[in-house]
């Protein structure tokens, strides 16, 4: 017996879709100011040398250079809040995106 569902007319097959693929099926509404932040930009230039955003976002969304404040691309964000927790100086500043804006799911 077969495990293996028939997609949904008009829903992507994402079976052997990459990571960028199935992020495309996400829509994000902007508001126009970032949802997320640095509290203390020193400590990432100073102090961090884990990168645990970098290396905790599914999305992409933040970057950084060695001794660098990252950099944060926030139109990417899914909202799972990884990177808040993730942060080992809890230097994330995290919000919901204002007015409805942010991630949705257009497929579940
Ligand atoms: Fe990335 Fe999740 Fe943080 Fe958004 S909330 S920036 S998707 S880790």
């Amino acid at each position: 017996m077969s495990t293996t569902q028939e997609p949904m007319p008009g829903v992507p097959n994402v079976e052997n879709a990459s990571t960028e693929d199935r992020l495309y099926t996400v829509k994000y509404t902007d508001h126009g100011e970032s949802h997320l932040g640095v509290k203390a930009p020193g400590i990432c230039a100073d102090r961090c040398e884990v990168k645990d955003c970098v290396e905790v976002c599914p999305a992409d969304v933040w970057h950084r250079e060695d001794g660098e404040v990252p950099t944060i691309a926030y139109e990417n964000c899914l909202e799972c809040g990884s990177c808040r927790f993730a942060c080992s100086y809890n230097n994330v500043h995290w919000e919901f995106p204002k007015h409805g804006a942010g991630v949705s799911y257009r497929y579940g």
